[in-house]
């Protein structure tokens, strides 16, 4: 049997091979909350997935995740989950309350099993993020923020904003594909590849990436995801904001440094 002896003021000398230093950077990197923002086709999911896998956080992608909800068969019947798909499919954004009931339960899930987290497709609303409308006093619900302070705490959050131009946004997305597998987004004719060169899945158009959706989208954006922004800055969040035309490999470098003066 495995007897475990702590040592009260050497206790991280319990994880071989790791000194003080280390176990509470480890610590203080995998605590981390880092949201990235921006128009359709900025790179959000690129820039996440490479900081999850840099920083060992959990990327929660919330279009794909409700996608996978909406476009579940079993749930096919579910009067919620069609009115969602119906707006989904129009380019129109989800209801609020809907998604933040979700989302918070993973941001719960995550935070529980002491892993950082970072998102790449919400908040999108004003209500989503603060649980109010804009201009109102009271709040209704709790906000992602509201859940994701009391989790993480607000100076571990980070914001992140990509700005591209809106012609480099209908340009993207009118010429992406994806992965129907893992969602791996690849910039190419469909005639050129037919399978994913991550996994071999099938490759697919989705089916609000064509202009009319995106043009939408992006008015969505304008309108329902700008005043989130000017917000966290009143509310003295950390926000950076970055430009979101180089290269993703140097976009990730650029956030790299920033998040190390948090
Ligand atoms: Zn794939």
């Amino acid at each position: 049997m495995l007897a475990i002896k702590i040592i009260p003021d050497r206790w991280w000398l319990l994880v071989e091979g790791v000194s003080q230093k280390e176990f509470f950077y480890c610590i203080i990197v995998v605590m981390k909350a880092v949201i990235i923002m921006g128009p359709q086709g900025s790179g959000k999911g690129t820039q996440a997935d490479l900081l999850a896998k840099k920083l060992n956080l959990f990327h929660f992608d919330s279009g794909q995740y409700l996608r996978g909800i909406l476009y579940d068969p079993e749930s096919k019947k579910d009067k919620i989950i069609q009115r969602e798909r119906k707006l989904n499919e129009a380019g129109k954004l989800n209801t609020p309350s809907w998604i933040l009931k979700i989302s918070s339960q993973v941001i719960k899930n995550t935070a529980v099993v002491k892993k950082g987290i970072v998102f790449s497709g919400s908040p999108r609303t004003f209500y989503e993020a603060f649980g109010r409308e804009e201009g109102d006093k009271t709040k209704n619900i709790q906000g992602l923020m509201d859940v994701l302070s009391k989790y993480y705490g607000k100076k571990n959050i980070s914001i992140i904003l990509l700005n591209i131009p809106r012609s480099e946004s209908i340009k993207r997305i009118s010429g992406r594909f994806i992965c129907s597998v893992c969602g791996s987004p690849l910039m190419a004719s469909k005639n050129k590849y037919t399978t994913c060169s991550f996994c071999g899945g099938k490759v697919i158009k989705r089916k609000d990436d064509n202009k009319e959706s995106v043009i939408e989208r992006l008015k969505e954006y304008e309108t329902r995801t700008k005043p989130i922004l000017k917000e966290f800055k009143k509310e003295d969040y950390h926000v950076f904001e970055i430009d979101g035309t180089p290269a993703p490999y140097k976009i990730h470098q650029t956030i790299l440094g920033k998040l190390k003066n948090v």
